[in-house]
């Protein structure tokens, strides 16, 4: 395992660098984890109900309470933290190849990420989507009609059910970003795990296929993940006070080396 400064060291040489972000990095700006042990899901079982895309289509009461949910959801008062802004440095500094990430609230690109540079595998809360005509456009339009008095609404093209833009369980995720997200883990030369316990498959695929490709694998997560045996170094710590701590100082860093 690398120490702190060694890991600096090879966080500023790094040119290719990979991040993989999940809910752990939103949980520290007040977003809570569906999935983990204090997760909404794990002690709610009726919100995961909510979630399953079967469920949303085939009941209007389904509908409704998600989009109360939708409207009450804290990411919409939530601010990107340090650790969102470490990962902007890093480019800021030209190392950040691609910024893969499970999350939905887009506090990456508020952070300053750029929208292009960020694979969302699980799509974005702050689109809608129609599943009658495909059409996608900003979900604060839809909750200005929530908010309106209209407990269910429907498409205004072709009255199709409407739902935010994400991977809802029992949808498939799209093929095209998992594909580019996992294409960009082989050009990693450095694979900066974050806020994910790396299980949930394909996308925990992309370490072993940045590894494969030699890539360095650096994991920051509140809990063990199945990749730290093979991590060169691994922080059980708070994200938004590790990253800050590993990724500032590129120049003292590089110089150090002389
Ligand atoms: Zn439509």
């Amino acid at each position: 395992m690398a120490m702190v400064e060694d890991l600096k060291r090879m966080i500023a040489q790094a040119g290719n660098i990979v991040a993989f972000t999940g809910a752990g990095i939103s949980t520290e700006s007040g977003i809570p984890d569906f999935r983990g042990p204090q997760g909404v899901w794990t002690k709610n079982p009726l919100a995961e109900k909510l979630s399953n895309i079967h469920h949303y289509l085939a009941d209007p009461e389904v509908r409704k309470a998600s989009w109360q949910s939708r409207l009450n959801s804290p990411a919409w008062r939530a601010k990107p933290n340090a650790g969102h802004l470490a990962i902007v440095e890093l480019e800021r500094r030209r190392q950040l190849h691609a910024l893969i990430t499970q999350n939905i609230d887009e506090l990456h690109q508020l952070a300053g990420n750029s929208p292009e540079r960020v694979i969302e595998v699980h799509g974005t809360m702050r689109r809608f989507m129609c599943f009658g005509c495909g059409m996608r456009g900003a979900m604060q339009l839809v909750l200005e009609r929530v908010r309106a008095g209209e407990a269910d609404p429907h498409c205004r093209d072709c009255g199709g059910i409407l739902k935010s833009d994400t991977i809802s369980f029992g949808q498939q995720l799209v093929p095209e970003v998992i594909d580019r997200a996992m294409h960009a883990a082989t050009e990693a030369d450095l694979f900066l795990a974050v806020g994910t316990s790396l299980q949930v498959y394909p996308v925990a695929g992309a370490v072993e296929l940045a590894r494969g490709a030699g890539a360095r694998i650096v994991i920051v997560n509140a809990e063990p993940t199945p990749f730290d045996r093979v991590a060169d170094a691994v922080f059980n710590e708070s994200i938004s006070a590790v990253l800050p701590r590993i990724i500032s100082g590129r120049e003292s860093a590089a110089r150090s080396l002389h």
